[in-house]
């Protein structure tokens, strides 16, 4: 009996492995048709100046519209389009749509904004990236000083003399810079103080006020910004509180679902000023 069902766990245990081969194999084929069949969609998130309340830029935020599941968030499959590759063609997607939405909602009169978007690691250590940005803003007509480029901790800090190099690059085209998720990655100061970033993202998890400790590194993360002369906002803003506390320690901006959830480019421009 024990030897039986030793069996047929096994075999459960060999479905289950095949079935979620399976399904990535499925996923995968499904990731690369996706483009093609124009399944991306691009969500905006407002970000706010806490001094003026004015919205001065927005996040663009992938989201794929599965025919059969739906909406996948990006969590779900960029790590996938990264080992796969397909990120580079995602991206430079990405690149475009938020240059062209950009220029397009400026033709239509609204205060103009800047639009930041995520880089990948793979993307960004391509070797042809600043040509590529820089062709993409001249055929969307789109300044460069209205282009953020968001880089996680982790990508900034190895291969230094790379990095500062593309970052330089970057800064000369007058494309801006940005850390996300600051706090959660290891970087160092110096690298910090030497590589051209413009603005850090304070990561969401540390506006958890539960935790102590966290205002104090909230408090630190804006006053060593403001010292390197880069600006600070805050993620993942969701009560009126974080808020009081972020306008008090003198924080810049803020991006969170207490003022919007990430939007499509039609909800979005409800929320936008003509000037
Ligand atoms: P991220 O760049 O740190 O983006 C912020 C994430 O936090 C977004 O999740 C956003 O919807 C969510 N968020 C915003 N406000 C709040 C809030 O008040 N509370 C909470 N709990 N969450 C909030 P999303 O859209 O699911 O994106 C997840 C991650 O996927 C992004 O994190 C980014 O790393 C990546 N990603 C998104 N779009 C792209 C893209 O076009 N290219 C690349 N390479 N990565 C992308
Ligand atoms: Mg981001
Ligand atoms: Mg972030
Ligand atoms: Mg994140």
């Amino acid at each position: 009996v024990i030897k039986e069902k030793h069996r047929n766990n096994y075999k459960m245990f060999e479905t289950s492995i095949s079935e979620n081969f399976k399904s990535m194999l499925t996923m995968e084929s499904d990731l690369r048709k996706a483009l093609q069949k124009e399944q991306f969609e691009l969500h905006y998130q407002p970000q706010k100046n806490l001094l003026t309340g004015g919205i001065v830029g927005m996040e663009a935020l992938l989201r794929w519209n599965h025919p059969e599941k739906g909406y996948i968030p990006p969590l779900d499959f960029i790590s996938l389009a990264e080992r796969t590759g397909l990120i580079i063609e995602i991206g430079d997607w990405v690149m475009y749509e938020a240059c062209r939405q950009n220029k397009l909602l400026q033709g239509k009169g609204y205060d103009p904004v800047i639009v930041s978007v995520n880089l990948s690691a793979k993307q960004f250590h391509q070797k042809n990236l600043v040509t590529k940005i820089k062709n993409t803003l001249k055929e969307t007509g789109l300044d460069p000083k209205y282009l953020e480029l968001e880089i996680t901790e982790s990508m900034a800090m190895t291969n230094e003399h790379y990095i500062l190099n593309t970052l330089q690059q970057l800064r000369e085209l007058g494309v801006l810079v940005s850390i996300d998720d600051f706090g959660t990655g290891y970087s160092s100061l110096r690298y910090l103080s030497v590589f051209p970033v413009t603005k850090l993202k304070i990561d969401k998890t540390f506006m958890d006020a539960s935790q102590k400790q966290n205002k104090a590194i909230v408090k630190s993360i804006i006053h060593m910004s403001h010292s390197l002369n880069m600006k600070v906002i805050a993620e993942g803003v969701e009560t009126h509180e974080q808020i009081e506390f972020l306008r008090e320690e003198k924080c810049d901006e803020m991006q969170g679902y207490y003022f919007s959830k990430p939007l499509p480019p039609a909800k979005l421009i409800q929320l936008l000023t003509a000037g």
